[in-house]
């Protein structure tokens, strides 16, 4: 008899502590817990300057020399020439046309990304190149491959980052 009195006891509790935890308002709730990746990496944008892209870097068995290759992914934030950004962050796949001025930041660091002729796609896209031997590492291979790097790509957290300062870019590491 104690037993059962102990475990409605207990229901009534929980009950109850459902009851008011659910009238917290939605928008405060867990509020001060960071959860995806991109809230994570939001949380670098800082007065007078707006997070521009994200660089992800994996590394990928080049297909003609078999060496190790860095191979990145741009995760766009913000809005840049054509490609609007309203608020969920964009992958860049299968482009020609990355505004100039982001594209030779990224070479700076990155010089192997470029433009290069895609014999599948028949037309020049930016893409990887392997770093010793040159060549394409289509984003096809690296994207849509489930052995690809960026197979995963949105569970996958950027660890470079490149600010804009009133059109001026800039590089801020992540952690
Ligand atoms: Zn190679």
């Amino acid at each position: 008899m104690e037993i059962i009195l102990v475990l409605i006891f207990i229901a009534i509790t929980v009950f109850t502590l459902h009851t008011i935890l659910n009238q917290t308002p939605v928008e405060y709730k867990g509020s001060n817990k960071i959860k995806s990746t991109e809230e994570r990496e939001h949380k670098y944008k800082n007065d007078g300057s707006k997070l521009l892209a994200g660089i992800i870097t994996a590394k990928r068995r080049c297909w003609k020399c078999k060496k190790s290759t860095t191979v990145i992914s741009i995760r766009l934030f913000n809005s840049i020439g054509r490609f609007e950004i309203d608020y969920k962050p964009k992958i860049l796949y299968g482009v020609n046309d990355v505004p100039s001025t982001l594209l030779k930041k990224i070479q700076e660091r990155f010089g192997f990304y470029k433009m290069i002729y895609n014999h599948t796609q028949k037309q020049k896209l930016i893409a990887n190149t392997c770093e010793f031997c040159g060549s394409l590492q289509g984003d096809f291979y690296l994207y849509d491959e489930p052995d690809g790097p960026f197979f995963n790509i949105y569970r996958m957290k950027a660890n470079v980052f490149i600010y804009d300062k009133d059109g001026e870019l800039f590089y801020h590491e992540g952690k």
